[in-house]
């Protein structure tokens, strides 16, 4: 019996000319964080489940719904990871990288599970590029951080989202707030699910976005209105930051993020042109999160961006990808001889930095020369059986069709030439 196998709900392929863009997006974000002195770390894609029990929160749809757990052959809880930041800190907290140079500047890119109901932009198994600089309480930091995702974006062309920024408070002024608008969303009338999040984590239900819960919520006392003295200024301080580096912001007093973990600065990066899935990037400060993994108490700020998202934002844009060549030269031997000698002249230019690609298979002239115009190849390097005996190839400009005899010593070199 045969068994026809697809990707898995949720999650997707991407293929090359597309996954060209993916790399190139991954490449110019990460750019963008080392010219900033931000330092590649790569964690394991499964931790210890609890990891992400205390380091999400409890009371998130991610931990309560969404986290794909498993029990190893050895009896242990694993789960694929969520999201990169716990993974990160625990990294930290574990290699005592605090000891060393604060900020500790790290950010890393791959893959995180989250068994959410796909539709466009929303998937399964998703790419992130985040960044985190931990141990250090300082506005100047977040106003870093925040402009930092702005450049990321700019890096790739994106230019219609807006940064939504927020602040909620820290442990000193949350508190209190979190009781008084408890009791305001106590009075209303909810749905028993939304009536377990008002104890839970009742912060969620501001940026509720069904209308009947929005319509209920706009008079709702806000975090920004019952900041203490020390977050006022912190916030005041983030804002000048920005504006100094000419970057714009909306202020969003309900924008809460699905996370547990932060406090003080909050933002978003949301994009003007795609549904439903409109964020494509966020993340904010997160002052108790080390402690609460077993570490050091002190501080950090960081974003994710979704590149899946990123993708989907640049085509919105129509920042259609180009079709990037596979190859700048192609190798087409004709006959016995030549064939030999291909793979080895292949060889050498690759080594030289030249992309070469060669005929593979039994192909006759026509089906050759097919072959190097489907590669996007600039130039072919035609060798017949006499070029070879004369010690020549023939290279020929597939754009223009004019063609010359080049001797086979000198190929390399023609070749780097011609190429920018
Ligand atoms: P979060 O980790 O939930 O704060 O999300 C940060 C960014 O990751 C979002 O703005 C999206 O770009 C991306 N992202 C989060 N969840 C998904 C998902 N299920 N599918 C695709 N991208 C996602």
């Amino acid at each position: 019996m045969s068994t026809n196998f697809s990707a898995p709900k949720g999650t997707f392929d991407t293929l090359p000319p597309d996954s060209a863009t993916f790399l190139a997006i991954r490449e110019s974000m990460t750019r963008t964080l080392r010219l900033a002195g931000y330092g590649y770390i790569e964690t394991p894609i499964f931790e210890d489940t609890a990891l992400f029990q205390r380091g999400v929160g409890e009371s998130t749809d991610v931990v309560t719904k969404e986290m794909y757990t498993f029990t190893d052959k050895g009896g242990r809880s694993l789960t694929l990871r969520p999201e990169l930041t716990a993974g990160l800190i625990r990294a930290a907290i574990e290699h005592n990288l605090y000891a060393g140079q604060l900020p500790v500047k790290l950010y890393s890119v791959g893959p995180n599970f989250r068994y959410e109901q796909p539709q466009a932009g929303r998937y399964r198994h998703f790419t992130q590029v985040d960044v985190e600089a931990l141990g250090l309480d300082d506005p100047t930091l977040d106003a870093e951080v925040v402009a930092l995702g702005v450049h990321a974006f700019a890096a790739v062309g994106i230019t219609d989202f807006s940064t939504q920024l927020n602040t909620l408070g820290d442990r000193a002024c949350r508190p209190a707030y979190r009781i008084k608008l408890q009791d305001f969303l106590r009075g209303l009338d909810l749905d028993d699910e939304t009536r377990r999040r008002i104890e839970l984590n009742p912060l969620r239900v501001l940026d509720d976005k069904r209308r009947e819960v929005a319509a209920q919520v706009a008079d709702a006392p806000l975090m920004v209105d019952h900041l203490c003295d020390d977050c006022r200024a912190h916030y005041d301080a983030v804002r000048e930051q920005l504006a100094g580096l000419g970057i714009s912001w909306t202020e969003n007093p309900r924008l809460v993020r699905g996370l547990d973990y932060y406090t003080r600065t909050t933002f978003e990066y949301v994009h003007h042109r795609l549904g439903a899935q409109a964020s494509i990037g966020g993340g904010g400060r997160y002052d108790g999160l080390s402690a609460r993994l077993g570490g050091p108490d002190v501080s950090g700020i960081g974003w994710a961006i979704g590149i899946d998202r990123t993708l989907l934002a640049l085509a919105a844009e129509d920042h259609v990808p180009k079709e990037t060549a596979r190859v700048v030269v192609f190798v087409v031997p004709l006959g016995a001889a030549a064939r030999r000698r291909a793979l080895p002249l292949a060889t050498e230019l690759r080594q030289a930095g030249v992309a070469c690609d060669l005929v593979f298979g039994a192909k006759g002239l026509k089906g050759s020369m097919k072959a190097a115009d489907r590669s996007g190849a600039r130039y072919a390097v035609i060798l017949g059986e006499r070029d070879i005996a004369d010690g020549v190839a023939q290279l020929k400009d597939l754009g223009s069709g004019q063609q010359r005899a080049v001797p086979l010593t000198d190929l390399v070199t023609t070749l780097k030439e011609q190429l920018p």
